[in-house]
């Protein structure tokens, strides 16, 4: 089991469930949505070796947590996962967009200076920005663009990219998002729960869910599952070994 975006630090129960998703999970990438939460849940989560925490600063919240971006610049050398980190370029937050687009251009510029990095990425109603930046500094590592909601000719341009796609149990529930995901090459596809955010039948969707997509997918390529489950694995070998 793996999950390639989750906020493991937001669950109400989170510490009770730490120790379940370390054991069933052999790879969990908890995002973080403001550096100083990192700091704290990195210690937090230290010792459970099948967690990863990822330093981001969620676009949503480039308002409140501004005065946090130089300790987010800073903090980079010391963290192999970045996340959530991106653009939101939709209604509520156009205001702060400006915003959103230095923090993020100065992110993935200090992930290219610090040798590259797996960097999950939330591109709501910004793809083009967003690739447009990832463009810009090509050597900053590899990009995973997680709940893509993008037109078509957004995701071509993002697989000729090469992005990776982390997707999650409610997207494979759309008509749109399984048109997406067929699209994509298996190469580039994670499995993601985004819980607790990602809410399915009145619960969030837990971090041992998300391989959930895995049946979806099955059908989707139309091979079995546990074909499916190995071309997961040997993605998630293919990211991390690289
Ligand atoms: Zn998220």
């Amino acid at each position: 089991m793996m999950d390639l975006h989750t906020h493991l630090d937001l669950y109400k129960n989170a510490m009770d469930i730490l120790a379940k998703v370390n054991s069933i999970n052999s790879f969990t990438l908890a995002v973080t949505t403001s550096p100083r939460a990192w700091v704290i849940t990195n210690k937090v989560f230290s010792g459970y070796d099948n967690i990863k925490v990822a330093l981001g600063l969620h676009p949503e919240i480039v308002v409140e947590k501004f005065n946090e971006l130089d300790l987010l610049i800073s903090l980079i050398p010391q963290s192999d996962f970045i996340g959530e980190i991106g653009i939101d370029g939709s209604a509520g937050y156009v205001k702060s967009l400006p915003q959103q687009e230095m923090i993020f251009d100065r992110t993935i510029k200090e992930c290219q200076k610090a040798g590259g990095r797996i960097i999950s990425i939330h591109s709501r109603g910004s793809v083009a920005k967003v690739l447009e930046i990832l463009k810009k500094y090509p050597d900053s590592g590899i990009p995973i663009l997680h709940w893509f909601t993008g037109s078509i000719t957004d995701l071509q341009a993002a697989i000729d990219m090469q992005c990776r796609f982390s997707i999650n149990p409610l997207m494979v529930y759309s008509k749109k998002g399984k048109d997406l995901i067929s699209r994509i090459p298996k190469y580039l596809i994670f499995p993601e729960s985004d819980g607790p955010f990602a809410i399915l039948n009145g619960k969030p969707v837990m971090p041992w869910e998300a391989m959930d997509v895995c049946t979806s997918l099955s059908e989707i390529w139309v091979i079995p599952i546990d074909e499916v489950k190995s071309i997961m694995h040997k993605n998630l070998n293919a990211l991390l070994n690289k």
